[in-house]
């Protein structure tokens, strides 16, 4: 599976044709356009390679997903690929579901281009890398909003005049392909229930779950809106950017690098976008900051989607702060007392996966998010219901 973001190409080689996919390696290169680095590590994360790139190597997108290809090549020894899943952030209104690559598919995703302006063109660059290289090879789409597509109307819309909505411009909610993996690893005990899931990495978000479908999220019309996260501010009053605008003289480049690239943990902060530099023992008090409005703007998400679910019966935590900073999550229990979470420290501590005391009303779990494998399932079934063969 192929994931081609705005600074980096990540991928997942995945071995087994039927129900369960195995992993066989990973790799990215990240830093592009910037200080491009390869590398790649096996199911149990051993190094497989790891290489800064030279100069001429790495100027471009193009030029980087070659250098994976060859890398692949090289590592598969002659064995088939049967196929390749895609991240792709916008499947818009009406794709609740992946599906596989064909020319007028890429038409649909490329009229998104101006909803996701900063990730969709990567996704599809991704995939048209693929085709040139492989044109054989069958590819699928997988998207972030596909899961949220279960939403009621009312969670999808914004008080906006109605020609918006009819035009595209709704809550689509994102990180889809991290819920779907979370709502189909979900204990059994509250599989049923009322879950809020805490999506908690560089992006973040959040998701009420009903039964195990997404009946609303924090993220809406872009991944901007929600909570703060590594270097985005989350929801944020639009009079702010009015104010920016019209007393400030900020253009449109200048709100997207605001919003986009120095607001969030970074900004609050003025240190560092990633959660382990603030939680370091002499970092400044500004950091300190930016950890209890995290902390805080989480406890207030999570009280709105309760809200929207009539209760709570489990809280998940999941991604890279969800599933290691322990600290965070026992901040968010303890400020969710009040909608029945008793966090037990000492499990907590060791990293759960229960983190909630037995006779805790609302129980809470850590849950490690499997976006890849997600890809990877629906590219074998999407594969083999068009008689392809399985991935
Ligand atoms: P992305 O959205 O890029 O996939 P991740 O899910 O990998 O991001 O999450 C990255 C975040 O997780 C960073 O803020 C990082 O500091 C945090 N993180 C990762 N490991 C730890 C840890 N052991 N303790 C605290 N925070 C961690």
């Amino acid at each position: 599976m192929l994931n081609a973001g705005s600074s980096s190409i990540k991928f997942s080689l995945f071995r087994g044709a039927e129900g369960e996919p195995a992993l066989d390696c990973k790799g990215q290169i990240e830093g592009i356009g910037l200080k491009p680095r390869f590398s790649a590590r096996d199911a149990e994360g051993r190094r497989l390679a790891e290489r800064e790139l030279a100069a001429e190597d790495q100027t471009d997108h193009r030029a980087a997903f070659e250098i994976l290809a060859d890398w692949l090549d090289a590592h598969l020894q002659g064995a088939p690929l049967r196929g390749v899943g895609h991240r792709v952030v916008h499947g818009g209104p009406d794709f609740a579901a992946p599906v596989a690559v064909d020319p007028a598919l890429l038409a649909r995703l490329e009229a998104l281009v101006p909803l996701a302006p900063l990730h969709q063109p990567h996704n599809l660059a991704g995939i048209r890398a693929v085709q040139a290289r492989h044109p054989a090879l069958p590819q699928v789409a997988c998207f972030d909003t596909a899961f949220h597509r279960s939403h009621p109307e009312l969670a999808d819309r914004f008080a906006l005049p109605d020609w918006l909505y009819r035009e595209g411009v709704r809550r689509y909610g994102f990180h889809g392909l991290s819920y779907e993996s979370i709502a189909a690893a979900l204990p059994e005990e509250i599989a049923g229930g009322r879950v809020v899931v805490a999506h908690l990495g560089n992006g973040a978000s959040m998701c009420a779950l009903e039964a195990g479908r997404s009946v609303d999220s924090s993220m809406a019309f872009t991944a901007l809106d929600g909570i703060p996260m590594g270097t985005r501010p989350g929801a944020l009053d639009p009079g702010v950017l009015l104010y920016l605008i019209g007393e400030k003289g900020y253009d449109y480049k200048d709100l997207e690098r605001l919003l986009y690239k120095e607001s969030g943990l970074l900004g609050v902060s003025g240190l560092s976008s990633d959660l382990r530099d603030l939680e370091a023992g002499d970092a400044p008090d500004e950091a300190r900051l930016a950890i209890e409005l995290f902390v805080y703007r989480i406890g207030r998400e999570l009280g709105a989607l309760a809200a929207v679910l009539g209760g709570l019966d489990a809280l998940v935590f999941t991604a890279g702060i969800g599933e290691n900073a322990k600290d965070i999550r026992a901040r968010v229990c303890r400020g969710a007392a009040w909608l029945g979470i008793a966090l037990d420290e000492e499990v907590n501590a060791a990293g759960g996966p229960r983190i909630s005391r037995p006779d805790s009303p609302a129980s809470a779990w850590v849950i490690p998010t499997e976006e890849e494998k997600t890809i990877a399932k629906h590219t074998a079934a999407v594969l083999s219901e068009a008689g392809a063969g399985a991935a």
